[in-house]
Formats: structure tokens, sequence, C-alpha cells
């Protein structure tokens, strides 16, 4: 996928030809609802979602004491939209709870 497919894609809505093949396209009526999804992903996503991931200090921080944060941090958005610091802070969890036992 190159950029300009993503600007486009964020766009389809106001792209004539586009609105055109969609009013006529029973394939991409029906696939409309998952696009807009995509799209909502997209744009909703933050730089930090986007670039680096989260420092081990940070996924620690989300882990063990997200009361730390702020509920808009970006950090916690972070990890709400990548699998990978995701995965990062249930390890992190799941040691602690076995370390309690
Ligand atoms: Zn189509
Ligand atoms: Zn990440």
């Amino acid at each position: 996928m190159k950029c300009e497919d993503i600007v486009n894609l964020l766009q389809f809505e106001k792209d004539e030809q586009l609105r055109e093949h969609l009013a006529s396209c029973k394939d991409c009526q029906r696939n409309l609802p998952l696009l807009r999804l995509a799209i909502d992903a997209i744009r909703r996503a933050t730089p930090a979602a986007l670039s680096g991931h989260l420092s081990a200090d940070q996924v620690v921080t989300v882990a063990l004491q997200p009361e730390r944060l702020a509920s808009e941090s970006d950090d916690l958005h972070h990890v709400e939209n990548c699998p990978r610091c995701r995965a990062e802070v249930a390890k992190i969890r799941r040691i602690e709870t076995t370390r309690f036992r």
C-alpha cells in the first residue's frame, strides 16, 4: 500500500469516481461498513500508535499503575490500538499476578 492509497481511502466519499462506483457496485456497498471501520481506525490512530512502541517503563506503568496515567494518556491510547504493546502489558500483568500467588 502506498501513501496515496491511504489518502484516497480517507477521502473516498469525496471522490466522484469512487462514489459513482459505490452507487453501482453491490460488492462495494456490502463492504462499505467494513471500509468505514478501517477508515475510522486510521483517523483515530495517534502518531504514537502509528510510529514508535512504548518503552519498557511505559509498558510497566500501563500494566501495573494505570491510575497514574490520565485516561486520555497517549500511552493508554497506544496500548488500545497496538496489539504488540497490548501483549506486553498482558504479559507483565500475568507475571505480577502469579508472583503474588
Ligand atoms: Zn466495487
Ligand atoms: Zn506499540
